[in-house]
């Protein structure tokens, strides 16, 4: 999830590697470190914090010895941030040293196993697993034992190992998490994205799932796992460093919003096991679950609105009753809650002021408070009773969007989980919604793809002052989100509204030509939230539906954007998705300064 740079050549590696990992800062970590082959043992400096702690350790990597070498900048998530669950990794005896960005699934089987066998392991990280498999498995040939290493990985990893006997060699593989080679003249160079190599090469192999790098100072071997040769083209690139912190997109929010299948997948496949959620990380038993009599989830802005999504599906598959509320008010309202009540807390930075104290106040009552929290180690993580970790890697924009994504995935997790604990859900709807679960990523891609039509419909609507989102149940919850999306980022009015409670009011503000995103995917509800298009069409609106391919019809009363139809309670994840596209075309199409919107920060830790 973070970031890997790996130097070879007849230089001294460690000031270029240093000044690869300050390349990568912008992706946020949380800690840095590097092994070099001094000649006779590989070297290791790491430490928690900034990079600058790492710089000065080692005055800007002058005084690292040995011209071949691995670097890394952390973004925990096995294992609090620290000097040891730093990367990168020795095996047991020191030989081997492992740089790895990405979620090793099955790293507590591997540990277990390696642990019966006696090794000693020394940190918390599903990483380390991987640097003392290589020593346990290694015969003389380090791209053998790689390779066997890898038929035992589950998950995704972008990978540089070194190895104390042959300072001639770097071996770089990768699997869902990107991993690319530069290309130089006497020297090679690993990383995990092309920003921290430019000042040196611009010629690049991207590395395929399970395509293995062998780089010497001279050349560098591509091959596969049946360790035949694997002929690539060179690829030229020509971005300027700007450009390339965001992977060729033009800002952090579009880069973050096309990593959303691969967020969620993150977030939900390690949790799926043989068909069933999985949730190692909550400790509540089916007994003190029972107890509870209602769940009070605590939020501010955009994970509010994921918990109003949640009131929707814990009450239908819980049968618990749920409220919702802003954590600001919560506090200071003397709210009625016990150890009777479960609460649930979300914010992706993990230190957001308002929700942190809202969550002490519902403990001090006695209440269990589970987090969803994307920051491992920050301060709501830390203090939760339980935490539930969104994988989503770091968030640069201010604006939400694959955190919001994978805060609503652990939502389902929690709904199929507790629901099947409690015996709420029956067993083949259980079986359907897990297999829909399962395919989410893949659905959210194919919305990706259709992208264009969203882009068309914002240069539509970009003049306007003002926008109403409407919709009903879980739709509406939605609205809340697309209404957000577009306001922070473009500056537009707009507000969202409970499609059924227009007419109560809101509706005298609709003239001719005003703006209307409608809603509409929830299938029990689709004949009454066509009525009320209708009523605003009549009105003079102008509508912009968003509904499921299933319904072509509604294509004739507004402009559609169609998602795969899937099952209900996981419709929010594909329908914010051209939520967040229109917002971004439409502030793109303003000019408006989309990662860094005014007034706004991205981490709140004021009250
Ligand atoms: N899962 C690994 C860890 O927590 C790697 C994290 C990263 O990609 O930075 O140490």
């Amino acid at each position: 999830m973070c970031g890997i740079v790996g130097y070879i050549g007849y230089e001294q590696a460690g000031p270029f590697l240093l000044d690869g990992l300050e390349k990568l800062e912008y992706r946020g970590y949380d800690s840095a470190g590097v092994c070099l082959n001094d000649g006779n043992a590989l070297v290791v400096k790491k430490s928690k914090g900034k990079l600058k702690v790492l710089k000065d350790l080692t005055e800007d990597g002058r005084t690292l010895k040995g011209t071949v070498g691995i670097g890394h900048t952390r973004w925990a998530t096995h294992g609090e941030p620290s000097d040891v669950n730093a990367h990168p990794h020795l095996s047991e005896s020191g030989r081997f040293a492992v740089v790895h960005n990405g979620i090793i699934e099955n790293y507590q089987q591997l540990k277990d196993y390696l642990t019966s066998k006696g090794i000693e392991f020394r940190s918390m990280t599903d990483t380390e697993v991987i640097a003392q498999l290589i020593e346990y498995y290694y015969k003389g040939d380090l791209i053998d034992t790689v390779i066997k290493v890898l038929e035992k990985l589950d998950g995704s990893y972008a990978l540089g190992v070194i190895s104390q006997e042959n300072p001639d060699e770097i071996v770089a593989v990768r699997k869902e998490s990107p991993l690319i080679i530069g290309l130089g003249e006497k020297e090679n160079f690993i990383a995990s994205d092309v920003t921290a190599i430019l000042s040196k090469t611009r010629k690049i192999y991207r590395l395929e799932n399970n395509e293995i790098a062998i780089l010497n100072r001279d050349s560098v071997k591509i091959i596969n796992t049946d360790k035949d040769e694997v002929k690539k083209e060179i690829e030229t690139v020509n971005w300027d460093i700007n450009a390339a912190e965001k992977g060729g997109y033009e800002h952090f929010m579009f880069k973050e919003i096309m990593e959303q299948p691969k967020a969620v997948s993150d977030t939900i496949s390690p949790r799926i096991k043989n068909g069933r959620v999985v949730l190692d990380e909550i400790k509540l038993t089916k007994e003190q679950l029972q107890n509870f009599t209602k769940i009070n989830i605590l939020a501010c802005g955009s994970a509010y609105h994921v918990g109003v999504v949640a009131k929707y599906i814990f009450e239908k598959m819980l049968r618990i009753p749920v409220e919702v509320d802003l954590a600001s008010e919560f506090r200071y309202r003397d709210p009625i809650i016990n150890d009777k009540v479960l609460t649930v807390v979300i914010s992706q930075s993990g230190e957001t002021a308002d929700t942190k104290e809202a969550m002490k106040e519902a403990q001090r009552r006695g209440s269990h408070v589970i987090s969803i929290v994307n920051v491992v180690g920050s301060a709501i993580a830390v203090e939760s009773n339980d935490v539930i970790y969104t994988w989503a890697g770091p968030e640069i924009a201010v604006a939400t969007t694959k955190a919001y994504s994978t805060q609503l995935a652990v939502i389902y997790l929690m709904a199929l989980y507790f629901g099947d604990m409690l015996g709420t859900i029956v067993e083949d709807e259980y079986k359907a919604l897990v297999a829909e679960l399962e395919h989410l990523p893949e659905r959210i891609e194919e919305i990706l793809g259709h992208k264009e039509k969203v882009q068309y419909l914002a240069s539509k609507y970009f003049n306007t002052k003002d926008v109403f989102f409407i919709g009903r149940n879980i739709d509406y919850a939605l609205s809340l989100e697309g209404s957000l999306k577009l306001k922070e980022i473009s500056y537009i009015h707009s507000e969202a509204y409970a499609a059924g409670e227009l007419k109560h009011g809101t509706i005298s503000l609709i003239e001719q030509g005003t703006p209307v995103i409608a809603l509409a995917t929830h299938e029990e509800l689709i004949g009454k939230i066509i009525s009320n298009i209708e009523e605003v069409k009549t009105r003079g609106a102008q509508v912009m539906c968003i509904a499921c391919d299933n319904h072509p019809e509604i294509e004739k009363i507004g402009q559609t954007v169609f998602i795969p139809k899937s099952c209900d309670m996981l419709l929010p994840s594909l329908a914010v998705i051209p939520l967040q596209l229109f917002a971004y075309y439409v502030a793109s199409l303003k000019g408006c300064d989309i990662d860094k919107p005014r007034n706004l920060a991205k981490s709140v830790t004021v009250e």
